[in-house]
């Protein structure tokens, strides 16, 4: 099976895997990839700059050739040869991809004084703080696919997924976005979430966490907050486990499900240098085949935005680590398998607002592709263990109003306390806010 020891103990991550069930023989096969790709490229370069790139294409076709050429070469000049018997899997050397040359890939005008611009704003506009009740303003964006899913059950958990998100973020004061824009055609699937975090940051300096959490995420601690203190020095946080980044490279190292990034310059940095790998077709192609070669356990497959951040994290380790906060004290991410089966034992023995295998603070369904048409899972499983997963957090919602669905894979509820006309000792006893100010260390 697919499955190694460290997604199903959490570290998860998957795409696409359905299409890419066999393994390969990576370190003979990088080098002939390479040779292929050196060969590739070569002609690429010929035909952008022979006349036979003028035959039967018109001038805009020639600059999207050029464009492509120079993408392709700008990402490939920078990384060594894995025919090179001592890059085989070794870490990626320290190397820029590219981030400031106009010819690769960008998301938009470079910028350089956010900071400062941020600052003189929220100087200017005390009615938009980025900290409330001093608490830092949080903004949670998640969204999927701008048309329907492939099949309507797609859609219907798509629907509780949100649901889910925003009892979560109502509960929590927290603002939610839920974006069904590609607001780059270049940058399509898991990789839309790029444009939209940087314009969303952008747009609202008040904001200073963007959270990302997939549509295929469910909050399953509805009490548990993120311990925003422990981040006051860090821009990035993602749930992860440092040995299986830095001594395994791992493709599965961290997971680019569920994060929170800081609305300052850094971040938009980090956006530019993780960007280039994303253009649609054979940018990413190509650059999915260098990801295989360097991390361990990956598929061949076009690249990703998981594999692209954690070869990014390698490959330029001092200019991200020292602001990347790796966290694994908790589920900011939990994989699904091996949790959502023990759901009822959770109940039994424990209660919410722990956050970790006890009482898992996020469910994510990786690899089920719950909107697509194939999965890596059977499609029952996914989403009966969906299904258990949201009941599981919205007996948790429910209970404040004084109601639990009657099992698990139940849609019905059941009244669990009488009706009561003492309504405010009941509010007071109830409230999922105030249960957590209780908690809190
Ligand atoms: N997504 C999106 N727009 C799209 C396609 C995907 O916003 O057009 C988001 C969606 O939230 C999805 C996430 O990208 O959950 C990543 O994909 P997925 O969860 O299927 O990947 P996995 O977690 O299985 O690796
Ligand atoms: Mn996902």
């Amino acid at each position: 099976m697919f499955q190694d020891g460290s997604r199903s103990s959490g570290g998860g991550g998957g795409r696409g895997l359905g299409l890419l069930r066999c393994w390969q023989i990576q370190n003979t096969l990088t080098t002939i990839k390479f040779v292929i790709l050196c060969g590739f490229v070569t002609i690429l370069v010929l035909l952008g700059t022979t006349s036979f790139g003028d035959f039967g294409s018109s001038n805009a076709d020639d600059a999207d050739n050029q464009s492509l050429v120079n993408e392709t070469n700008s990402i490939l000049a920078e990384i060594p040869s894995p025919s090179d018997p001592e890059n085989v899997n070794e870490p990626p050397p320290e190397v820029e991809i590219n981030v400031n040359a106009t010819t690769t890939y960008t998301l938009g005008p470079k910028i350089t004084d956010w900071d400062s611009q941020r600052k003189v704003w929220l100087n200017q506009n005390p009615e938009f703080p980025s900290i409330v009740n001093g608490k830092a303003r949080i903004l949670l964006l998640t969204g999927s696919p701008p048309g329907p899913c492939d099949k309507p059950i797609g859609d219907y958990y798509l629907l509780k997924s949100v649901k889910n998100k925003i009892d979560y973020c109502r509960l929590h004061g927290i603002e939610i976005v839920y974006n069904m824009a590609h607001l780059d055609e270049e940058l399509s699937g898991y990789w839309t979430k790029l444009p939209m975090i940087r314009k969303l940051m952008l747009s609202h300096p008040e904001v200073e966490w963007i959270w990302w959490m997939d549509s295929d995420a469910l909050f399953t601690d509805i009490l548990f907050e993120v311990p925003l203190s422990r981040y006051e020095k860090h821009n990035l946080v993602i749930h992860g486990y440092p040995d299986l980044l830095f001594n395994e490279k791992s493709w599965v190292a961290l997971n680019t499900g569920v994060f929170l990034l800081r609305n300052c310059q850094w971040s938009l940095d980090l956006l530019d240098a993780w960007a280039p790998m994303g253009p649609k077709g054979r940018v990413r192609d190509e650059a999915g085949k260098i990801l295989t070669g360097y991390l361990k356990g990956r598929p061949a497959f076009e690249a990703d935005d998981q594999s692209a951040l954690i070869y990014i994290l390698l490959s330029q380790k001092e200019t991200w680590m020292e602001k990347v906060y790796v966290e694994n004290q908790y589920y900011l991410h939990g994989f699904w398998e091996g949790l959502v089966d023990r759901y009822e034992e959770m109940v039994e023995k424990y209660h919410p607002g722990l956050g970790d295998e006890r009482w898992p603070f996020v469910t994510h369904f990786v690899g089920c592709k719950p909107c697509g048409s194939y999965a890596d899972y059977a499609v029952e499983r996914c989403f009966k263990s969906m299904e258990r997963a949201f009941n599981f957090a919205d007996d948790q919602v429910l209970e404040v109003y004084g109601f639990r669905h009657r099992g698990l894979l139940s849609t019905k509820v059941k009244r669990i306390r009488n009706e009561t006309v003492s309504l405010l000792e009941f509010v007071d006893k109830f409230d999922i806010r105030r249960k957590h100010a209780e908690t809190k260390p």
